[in-house]
């Protein structure tokens, strides 16, 4: 059965996969959005379905609208845009998170936070797993985003305790994929659109910081499953890829799928980059049935070819 269900940040780069897939399935999709990080092309394709509808409006205003699920993927995601406002970033994630809390209490909505593996910030537990607190540095430059994740969480768990709201948090590990913003500075966007250019790749630091890249179709559908899960199932619960990789492992597949030129050069490390990330994903395979099935190189090869067609 069609369920009414409104997806933040619907025109984002997950977001617009959300929404496409919910279509499929057959639901009503709302999505809304402030294109502060997304775009209307993200959606364009989804604008003539007669079960898509799209409000511009951002998530740190009340938002009135009557529907059964809520998936909140609203909030810049990559550094450089998370940083680019840092106060409006956490202010989109705790009036964000606040606002559509309330909506979902009044409705009595099943409502889904999309939360990160930054919340475990530069962790000491490898490969991290839901029940560690994290290391996160409360007034660094990332903290309007780490923080601001981790007080949404905070919230979600308080409305379920004191209002008994149906809610479910994931905790999103590196995620990769068409649709991502050509110059958001995300290291799989920037070493393909460089590499693609023929332009040296930037590795910050020596390179040897490690993370783990889930594609967007695994993704979205641990995500979907976390949302239908039994109803004490409230997470959190880890989503992405157990492969780990380099920043330099990175470089060279790149290279080596695109057959490009590029040398790579080092910049300096930004600040509080954590140096290890890995999702210990035990607790999804075991409540969601789910793990993911795209190698990283098939995954690549995708996000590859769709740079090719826009640069
Ligand atoms: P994205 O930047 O492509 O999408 C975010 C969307 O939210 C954009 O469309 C943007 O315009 C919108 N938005 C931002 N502020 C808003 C506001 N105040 N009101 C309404 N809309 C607003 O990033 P993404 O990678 O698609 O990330 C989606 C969500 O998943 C984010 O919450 C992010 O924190 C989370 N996440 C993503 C990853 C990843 O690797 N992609 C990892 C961990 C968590
Ligand atoms: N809210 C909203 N849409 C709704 C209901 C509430 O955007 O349909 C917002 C409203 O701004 C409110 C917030 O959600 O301040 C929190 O709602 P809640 O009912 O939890 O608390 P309130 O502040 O209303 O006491
Ligand atoms: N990174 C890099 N070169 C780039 C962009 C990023 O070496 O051009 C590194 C970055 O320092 C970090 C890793 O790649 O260690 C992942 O960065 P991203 O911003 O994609 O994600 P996050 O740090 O939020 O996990």
């Amino acid at each position: 059965m069609g369920l009414r269900v409104l997806v933040t940040g619907g025109a984002g780069f997950l977001g617009s996969h959300l929404c496409e897939k919910l279509l499929q399935q057959g639901h009503d999709v709302l999505c809304v959005d402030n294109y502060f990080t997304g775009s209307k092309d993200n959606i364009l394709h989804l604008l003539d379905h007669p079960r898509f509808e799209v409000i511009r409006h951002d998530v740190t205003f009340p938002l009135y609208v009557e529907v059964d699920r809520i998936y909140n993927l609203a909030c810049p995601a990559s550094p450089i845009h998370y940083q680019f406002d840092p106060v409006q970033t956490t202010k989109t994630s705790v009036h964000g998170a606040i606002n559509m809390l309330g909506l979902a209490k009044r409705v009595k909505a099943r409502i889904l936070q999309a939360s990160t593996s930054e919340v475990y910030g530069d962790p000491e537990v490898h490969p991290q797993t839901e029940d560690y607190w994290g290391r996160v540095n409360p007034i660094g430059i990332r903290s309007c985003y780490d923080e601001g994740k981790r007080c949404a969480e905070t919230l979600f768990f308080d409305y379920w305790r004191q209002h008994q709201l149906e809610i479910k948090v994931v905790r999103i590990f590196n995620t990769y994929g068409p649709r991502m913003h050509p110059n958001d500075g995300r290291v799989v966007s920037n070493f393909i659109v460089q590499a693609l250019k023929g332009q040296d790749i930037t590795i910050y630091g020596d390179g040897m910081q490690t993370r783990s890249f889930c594609y967007v179709n695994d993704l979205i559908d641990a995500m979907m499953r976390m949302m239908e899960s039994r109803v004490d199932f409230t997470g959190p619960v880890n989503i992405g890829n157990s492969g780990e990789y380099t920043m330099r492992q990175l470089a060279a597949v790149v290279i080596k799928l695109t057959g490009s030129k590029s040398q790579l050069i080092f910049k300096p490390i930004p600040q509080d980059d954590p140096k290890q990330r890995r999702p210990d994903i035990s607790l999804a395979k075991k409540e969601l049935n789910w793990s993911p099935t795209i190698p990283l190189e098939e995954g690549l090869n995708d996000t590859i070819q769709y740079f090719k067609d826009r640069i």
